[in-house]
């Protein structure tokens, strides 16, 4: 019973987040269906306000905002949480959790999380920082509580609040990734579904993440509204190479470059940055000031040694 219902409010909060997957697939991240023909598809797409963005650390304006707390998502003993392949990522559906903090006005509510990947490790986030993107990123979907619905959030400029984590390869993954991996190899194909154990979203983070950036965008796929509070993360969940590939083992709906339907380089490019400002709560180029000090010592050695052999 209770597996059923949380089936069934989940494919609703699915199905209103991601109407454009429902159906015919007129949205896609190659050829004709891809990012440059969006508009077509929505016209909000072609906006002036869009994500993702490079983020560039040396043009961030400082603000105080608090850090996130995300210690409940369905950690309710015995609660099976929905992961779905729905032709374009993986998405993980959560419903009672609660996003507060991050100078966020209001309550909000975790809806879903899912990834944007490559199909080397070389490539993948949809945010890159500074030009370097990173093998894969997952965003956490939050709605304002005071809101009916996702969909009805969707259609407000304070209704959603994402927070986008970055990916890195390292020797050893974070413990929580192989949760998720583990359930990738029941969803390859595109359209299906299967549960996972609920779990704490501490168990996916990085052990500290109350460093952010900020900005105002949209939705990164059709229809692209710009209603979105943005939040992304400096410090990175380490993944391993091996369980990158799984990722890439799913299936999508669409063909890629290489005639088969592996998906990956699920990650629309970057979009102008215009007339809106990039917020951190932190000093991001605080971590450059030991190199230029350095370099400038290592300078003036250099022209002390020249000055004595001249
Ligand atoms: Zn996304």
């Amino acid at each position: 019973m209770d597996f059923l219902k949380v089936f069934a409010v989940a494919l609703v909060a699915f199905v209103q987040l991601f109407p454009s997957a429902i159906g015919a697939s007129s949205w896609g991240y190659f050829g004709s269906d891809g990012p440059s023909h969006w508009a077509d598809v929505s016209a909000t797409c072609g906006m002036s306000s869009q994500s993702p963005i490079n983020i560039i650390p040396t043009d961030t304006l400082m603000s105080s905002m608090d850090a996130f707390t995300l210690t409940k998502f369905d950690t309710t003993t015995g609660l099976s949480l929905n992961i779905v392949n729905n032709g374009h990522t993986g998405i993980l559906l959560g419903q009672r959790s609660k996003c507060p903090g991050g100078g966020l006005t209001g309550d909000y509510n975790t809806a879903q999380l899912h990834f944007h990947w490559g199909k080397t490790d070389a490539e993948g986030s949809e945010h890159t920082v500074d030009g370097t993107r990173f093998p894969m990123e997952m965003h956490i979907v939050n709605y304002k509580s005071s809101y009916a619905s996702v969909s009805d959030a969707a259609g407000h400029s304070d209704g959603l609040a994402v927070l986008g984590f970055f990916f890195e390869i390292g020797d050893t993954s974070h413990p929580g990734i192989q949760k998720i991996v583990d359930a990738l190899s029941s969803i390859t194909v595109s359209g299906s579904n299967t549960t996972v154990t609920a779990f704490n979203l501490n168990e996916l983070l990085p052990s500290s993440f109350s460093e952010f950036y900020r900005y105002s965008g949209s939705l990164t796929t059709p229809t692209c509204n710009e209603v979105v509070t943005w939040s992304v993360f400096p410090q990175t969940i380490k993944i391993t190479s091996t369980q990158m590939d799984v990722f890439r083992t799913l299936q999508s709906e669409e063909q890629n470059d290489d005639g088969n339907h592996n998906m990956f380089n699920n990650y629309r490019p970057v979009q102008a940055m215009g007339s809106r400002k990039l917020y951190a709560n932190f000093n991001p180029n605080a971590g450059a000031r030991p190199s230029v000090h350095l370099s400038l010592s290592l300078l003036a050695l250099l022209s002390c040694i020249l000055s004595r052999m001249f």
